[in-house]
């Protein structure tokens, strides 16, 4: 599906910015935080801030608080993490699949990463 048919599907109108936004959570392979977008995006915090505010509204991403700062996936990807204690880092992992049919759409879990242990 393209990009600009998700937003309208959520009610939200075209921007060039939004296109950009969508891209890169349809790209991420871990959940992106505000400093993750600055790096990718040409907008201001406050701007990004405000759009991301939008997409949460309307269901079109889930906000998670990992290694204390706020990051965002789109909510149809299903997403599980493994979050480092020290560090902070963030790490994809395949969701669990639960034998009695329960549907996970995201679970966190803490540790200490490899390069941490050492
Ligand atoms: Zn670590």
């Amino acid at each position: 599906m393209k990009t600009s048919e998700i937003l309208n599907q959520h009610g939200i109108a075209t921007t060039e910015l939004r296109v950009a936004i969508l891209r890169l959570l349809r790209r991420a392979q871990s959940p992106l935080s505000y400093d993750d977008m600055l790096k990718k995006l040409k907008a201001n915090k406050t701007t990004i801030y405000r759009n991301m505010q939008l997409f949460e509204d309307r269901g079109l991403v889930s906000k998670t608080e990992l290694g204390g700062k706020a990051r965002y996936a789109l909510s149809s990807k299903a997403s599980a993490h493994f979050v480092c204690n020290v560090c902070h880092g963030v790490h994809a992992i395949n969701m669990p699949l639960f034998l009695n049919g329960d549907v996970a759409t995201s679970a966190v879990i803490k540790g200490i990463c490899r390069e941490c242990a050492r």
